[in-house]
């Protein structure tokens, strides 16, 4: 059995087993329950197996943990159940417009480029789209293609009534100047939240934009789904990208938080970090924020998704978050898994934000 150490930084995980030194880790790990599986999240598990020759096996009950660290556990939030509740909302509103006024709303996707990561994205969003009834439209350019071909695929979506929201999937190939791009997205169907217009209005007080990032959005969504109080807290943003960082600090100060962003030069963020009541992290890299970090009873929202190689997993790797889940998790009062947490809550955003586009352009209530 193997098991992540958080004590490594690099963007491989230090793999452990019994018998080596790391098993004094281990059995803290065997005291809670909780142990790291490929391809899943750290999970109750009752079997064990020892890599010896041959191999053995080790029973773990539930009895075994004592009632005081399994009370010491954080509370997971589940973003993966979350997102397929609001998928499952976002479905009955789509067919109660389309039974009212005969609209099925639009998303239109444009994939410019051959990235594969990126093709999956797409491809996934389509899936979602279709998944709640909404219509998807498909643009995909090869990677030399000419700034104004995009453009004018844009211009046509601006246009097109059938189309709701449009989005343009990012990173762009090098030659082509991203803000000319956002910046032609009508405001209207800007369902990504990247247009300056609305960043801007997002950022100050007594504006209200269009459409908020869904990263952000689904980050703010997890905690007011679960009930825990923004207003009067204390935030820690790690990282500032437009993308998600910047937003979310903009998202929690408009929810009355007192919001700090921690960034690359910042000096001593753990002594920043550690005076949060509510952590966002979206730095991407692995592990960085440990359990010391954190202030006993905090919410965490790990926004990040890094592979670190994991010879034991099918494709060789595994996903992890920003924030190092084992030792976190024995600190903070809640938090979210990687893979499972914020990841299937942007789909759902998407799916959200252009609904209400749809609805607000055919002024369906
Ligand atoms: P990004 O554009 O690379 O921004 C990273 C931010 O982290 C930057 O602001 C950077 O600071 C900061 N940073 C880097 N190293 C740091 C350090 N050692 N200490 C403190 N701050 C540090 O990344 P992003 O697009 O925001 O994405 C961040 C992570 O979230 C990635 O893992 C990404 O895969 C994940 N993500 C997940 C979702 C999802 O749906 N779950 C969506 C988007 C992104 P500077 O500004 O000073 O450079």
């Amino acid at each position: 059995m193997n098991l992540a150490d958080c004590s490594s930084h690099s963007a491989t995980a230090r793999l452990l087993h019994f018998g080596s030194p790391g098993a004094i880790y281990l059995r803290r790990f065997v005291g809670s329950l909780h142990v790291g599986r490929c391809g899943s999240n750290p999970t109750h598990v009752k079997t064990l197996r020892l890599r010896s020759n041959p191999p053995k096996t080790l029973t773990v009950t539930a009895a075994m943990a004592s009632e005081a660290e399994l009370a010491a556990s954080a509370k997971i939030i589940d973003g993966k159940m979350v997102a397929k509740e609001i998928r499952d909302e976002i479905t009955t509103e789509v067919s109660r417009m389309k039974d009212a006024i005969g609209v099925v709303p639009g998303l239109a996707v444009m994939l410019i480029g051959e990235r594969k990561d990126s093709a999956t994205y797409v491809r996934n969003k389509k899936k979602a789209c279709e998944s709640v009834g909404i219509n998807s439209f498909e643009v995909r350019l090869p990677e030399d293609s000419a700034e104004t071909e995009v453009l004018k695929f844009i211009s046509d979506f601006n246009d097109d009534p059938a189309v709701h929201g449009i989005l343009v999937q990012l990173p762009l190939p090098k030659h082509m100047n991203e803000q000319n791009i956002l910046n032609a997205v009508s405001i209207e169907k800007d369902v990504d939240g990247f247009h300056p217009l609305n960043i801007g209005r997002l950022a100050m007080r007594g504006r209200e934009p269009s459409f908020v990032p869904c990263t952000p959005k689904g980050c703010i969504e997890l905690l007011h789904r679960y009930g825990f109080q923004i207003k009067g807290k204390k935030a820690v943003v790690i990282g500032r990208s437009n993308i998600v960082g910047m937003p979310a600090a903009l998202l929690l100060q408009r929810e009355d938080a007192t919001v700090t962003i921690v960034h690359s030069r910042t000096q001593n963020p753990e002594q920043i970090v550690k005076e949060a009541d509510i952590v966002i992290s979206a730095v991407g890299q692995p592990d960085m924020v440990r359990g010391t970090w954190l202030k006993p009873g905090a919410v965490v929202i790990d926004v990040g998704i890094n592979p670190v190689e994991d010879a034991t997993c099918p494709r060789g790797y595994r996903l992890v978050g920003d924030v190092c889940y084992e030792e976190a998790r024995k600190v903070v009062s809640a938090i979210t898994p990687v893979p499972g947490g914020v990841g299937p809550m942007t789909i759902a955003m998407l799916l959200s934000n252009t609904l209400t586009s749809a609805k607000r352009i055919h002024n369906f209530q």
